[in-house]
């Protein structure tokens, strides 16, 4: 029998009644598995936090201590009626807490977080996790194993902080290491690079390590459970009546993530597709005794009938726009500039340019930096440097929006009514997305315009 990945993430684990509910849902698979776990809610950004403090003062890293425990009463002590397995458990994590201690006090004296320590030390929100759950299942007699990532090994390319799975050399190991008839608990966001060095696999990781670990056991299917109803038509928040969807393409996924939809990190399509591993969306806040997803990811490129399926927003992109006569037809000047970005660490997610302007758009902490490596590069032919930051990007996602025609029209006319002003439009790039900016203020009603005449 093919094994099934399971996601379950920080919001699953907040709260004593969040780990039993999530205890129910792996007794209700009844099957051997593999569950890949993200931190307790809060504690990656406490120890991106703690990180910063400790260096200044040792005596922060006890400040670190007080959030665990009152992570160690919700997460640990009321799980446990046995009282046996709750003293068993607690003296494991107070050495793993140990360890995390001693990567502290060494980032302390040496007044500094080398790459490879910081990758370290952030895996820990993650290790305390399958630690914890591991033993929550054991004490309910379940067959359930804790294996790491160096256990395995699974692979990476050894970039700290942002790593990507080397499948070649992962797929064996995970085969191997996770064979067994057994619920199989792994820490997410992290690997190990071939020198076997913690890397972590960027911000929201665990789902791609769980997609990835999907990927080499070949799984029946990744299932990532979340505490709201799979993919929606749009943001809830913002719409009054927004649809569930059933059914997304995994290029539609892959976009609504990407442009800021908060259900999967977007790189969890990637190693799931060319294999075509279907992703199950469960709502472990509806759930009551079936696994039956609320959404479904897959091959499958369906067109639906007002072809739009989800719109989302991010407003996580800015733009710097580099003005100069002839900047689009000159050549050289973007390649200077991106290598220059490159260099220093920054991704450019988009590239829109005319004839006159290089629009980048970047994510909202480069922004600053970025301007002024471009500033400093003196390039001739830019001769007005501009980075806007109030800025959001809305998306619409749907497979064949490129060819229905009228699309474009009713969305734009939508924005027109309500006096929406758009910045920027971008069709043509994906096949399944069209993106477009508008400022801060506006992006609520925008949102709300589009949804209205797609979805009422
Ligand atoms: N705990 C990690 C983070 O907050 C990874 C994850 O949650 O997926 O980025
Ligand atoms: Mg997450």
């Amino acid at each position: 029998m093919k094994k099934i990945v399971a996601k379950f993430g920080g919001s699953n684990l907040k709260k004593k009644e969040d780990i039993q509910k999530l205890v129910r849902v792996i007794k209700t698979y009844d099957r051997p598995m593999v569950i890949v776990v993200s931190a307790f809610y809060g504690i990656t950004n406490h120890l991106i936090k703690s990180m910063e403090a400790v260096q200044e003062e040792e005596s922060n890293i006890e400040k670190l201590g007080h959030f665990l425990k009152e992570l160690k009463k919700e997460a640990i002590l009321e799980n446990f009626e046995d009282k046996e397995w709750q003293d068993k458990t607690l003296c494991a994590v107070q050495s793993r807490i140990k360890e995390l201690n001693r990567y502290l006090t060494g980032i302390h004296y040496i007044g500094d977080v080398p790459d490879f320590v910081g990758d370290v030390i952030l895996s820990y929100g993650e290790r305390l996790s399958s630690l914890v759950l591991t033993s929550i299942l054991q004490s309910k007699s379940i067959d359930a194993e804790e294996v790491l990532p160096e256990q395995m090994p699974l692979v990476t390319d050894g970039e700290f902080g942002n790593a990507t799975v080397n499948f070649d050399i992962s797929t064996p190991n995970v085969q191997k290491r996770l064979a067994g008839n057994k619920i199989y608990v792994v820490p997410g966001f992290y690997g190990v690079s071939e020198q076997g060095k913690i890397t972590l696999l960027g911000r929201g990781g665990s789902d791609y390590s769980a997609a990835a670990l999907a990927r080499c056991l070949d799984a029946e299917s990744l299932d990532v459970w979340k505490d709201v109803d799979g993919f929606l038509s749009a943001d809830p928040k913002l719409v009054k009546t927004p649809q569930r969807v059933t059914h997304l393409s995994y290029a539609e996924a892959a976009e609504l993530s990407y442009f800021g939809a908060s259900i999967l990190h977007p790189r969890t399509v990637e190693p799931l597709k060319e294999v075509g591993i279907p992703i199950h969306i469960g709502n472990i806040d509806a759930f009551t005794d079936s696994v039956k997803p609320r959404t479904v990811v897959h091959g499958k490129e369906t067109v639906s009938e007002c072809i739009i399926k989800s719109v989302t927003y991010s407003d996580d992109f800015c733009i710097l726009k580099l003005r100069g006569a002839g900047v689009g037809v000159k050549k050289g000047v973007l390649a200077k500039v991106t290598v220059a970005l490159d260099k220093a660490g920054i991704n450019i997610k988009s590239v829109i340019t005319s004839q006159i302007v290089i629009n980048l758009l970047l994510a909202e902490k480069d922004i600053r930096r970025a301007y002024k490596i471009v500033e400093e590069l003196e390039l001739s032919s830019i001769t007005e440097l501009i980075a806007s930051e109030q800025m959001s990007t809305i998306a619409v996602v749907g497979e064949g929006l490129l060819d229905a025609p009228g699309v474009s029209g009713r969305l734009f006319m939508s924005l027109a009514k309500r006096s929406i002003n758009v910045e920027m439009i971008v069709s043509g790039a994906s096949a399944v997305a069209s993106y477009f900016m508008v400022s801060n203020k506006d992006r609520n009603a925008a949102i709300e315009a589009i949804h209205e005449e797609f979805f009422s």
